[in-house]
């Protein structure tokens, strides 16, 4: 797709004195100019105007796409009580439900101007099939847990749907395979070992849940005498070479954080989902940002959060910190921003970062708003008061997945329609 951005704000890096004004050319999905006396014949699209603001759309660093049919179901419970509820509704969960659930996770992504997710759970290889459409990039992380639901079940059958997934994303520039062990208190051991092979004989990412509630990390401790990822490093989960995407990691140790860092794991930190369901704790970012940790901002299931919107979630993020830790300057606006739109891309997806030569990854935000004026600070405007109904635009490799707040690539109206049909089935 040929494509022109005129005259829009540049934000190459998440740093407020990098940003400048200039002109994006577009072409075969590639960066190929970006200077203010940049022309293009003919392109198929101009997104031109002075309130137009630029960035590398966030990805999502852990969710389960298809809980999207469960929002708004159970609020307002602690973590077992609710996930009764939702196991209830899961354990329904086939191909049909979950490619349905996927779809609208995927239209509400590009209506938010998300530009890809880490998803994890299980018949990924028919959620592959989904994001393929819809144009955004995905890290399928194929759930491994011996005793799921019905239709997900079986450590047998969760392989063999790794291995389609893998077959599925082989010619695919937009979707890695990733394996999933649920976490090491669900997990057997000799499973997690089995998955942690898997991601090193085939060099793609693994992801888990870990510490995600003070009970998780007392029951470990019970159990295996150390809390979780101590107990990660213990088994040999984490191997150099392998890059681990670790969920939640809302109650750990400094030591816990040092090895998070000595292995440069990235943290699908959902701070969300974690105030909803009153975990307590606030996962120390700063701590592992400084330790050498990726710190990547995610949503989780929108069963916990309820939505999928990053721009909403950093706000949060940036907030929750400042008042857990009696600091306003400890983690900024500048952090979260980074954290949600350049940390996860960097880690994964480099080359398509915002420099020529790159392939076109850019969220368009309009600025033309009473709720983003005046601009002090464009910085802080984005985390403090943006939405994501604020994107006009989203470009994915090189491809206009919405234009004007119309969604090019899925058909609104008609996911709309099915699931106002059809969700009530479920229930
Ligand atoms: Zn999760």
């Amino acid at each position: 797709m040929d494509l022109m951005l005129r005259d829009v704000l540049i934000i190459p890096k998440p740093d407020v004195s990098s940003i400048f004004r200039s002109n994006i050319i577009i072409e075969d999905n590639i960066i190929s100019e970006i200077s203010p006396q940049a022309r293009m014949r003919d392109p198929e699209y101009i997104i031109s105007g002075k309130s137009f603001v630029v960035l590398p759309p966030p990805i999502n660093s852990h969710t389960h796409l298809p809980m999207t049919l469960l929002r708004g179901y159970s609020d307002n419970k602690p973590l077992l009580p609710w996930l009764e509820d939702v196991w209830k509704i899961e354990g329904k969960f086939n191909a049909k439900w979950i490619a349905l659930g996927a779809k609208l996770a995927c239209l509400e992504m590009i209506k938010a101007g998300s530009g890809g997710a880490a998803d994890f759970y299980f018949h990924e290889g028919t959620i592959t099939k989904v994001l393929e459409e819809a144009g955004i990039r995905g890290w399928l992380g194929s759930g491994i847990l011996p005793s799921a639901f019905v239709d997900q079940g079986g450590y047998e059958f969760q392989l063999e749907e790794f291995e389609r997934t893998i077959d599925l994303t082989k010619k695919s520039s937009l979707l890695t395979p990733s394996i999933a062990p649920h976490s090491q208190i669900t997990v057997p051991e000799e499973y997690i070992l089995k998955t942690a092979d898997l991601a090193e004989s085939h060099q793609i990412p693994i992801m888990i849940h870990a510490s995600e509630t003070r009970k998780e990390v007392m029951d470990s401790e019970e159990k295996y005498g150390v809390p979780p990822v101590e107990r990660l490093e213990q088994i040999g989960f984490f191997r150099e070479g392998t890059k681990e995407i670790v969920a939640h990691c809302t109650w750990i140790t400094q030591r816990e954080v040092e090895i998070l860092g000595k292995y440069h794991a990235t943290i699908g930190w959902c701070p969300v989902s974690a105030q909803k369901l009153a975990y307590g704790g606030v996962t120390p970012v700063p701590e592992l940002r400084a330790a050498g940790a990726m710190v990547a901002l995610g949503t989780d299931g929108t069963a916990s959060n309820n939505t999928l919107d990053l721009w909403r979630e950093m706000r949060e993020a940036v907030n929750v910190v400042s008042a857990a830790r009696w600091d306003p300057a400890l983690y900024t606006a500048e952090h979260v921003l980074e954290d949600t739109n350049w940390s996860f891309r960097r880690n994964f997806h480099p080359q398509s970062l915002i420099e020529e030569g790159n392939q076109a990854d850019f969220a368009v935000l309009d600025f033309n708003k009473p709720h983003l004026q005046p601009t002090h600070n464009v910085i802080s405007n984005i985390v403090y008061a943006a939405n994501g109904s604020d994107v006009h635009s989203l470009i994915v490799n090189g491809n206009l997945l919405m234009h004007d707040r119309e969604v090019l690539t899925l058909n609104e109206a008609e996911i709309l329609l099915e699931i106002e049909e059809k969700s009530k089935e479920l229930f």
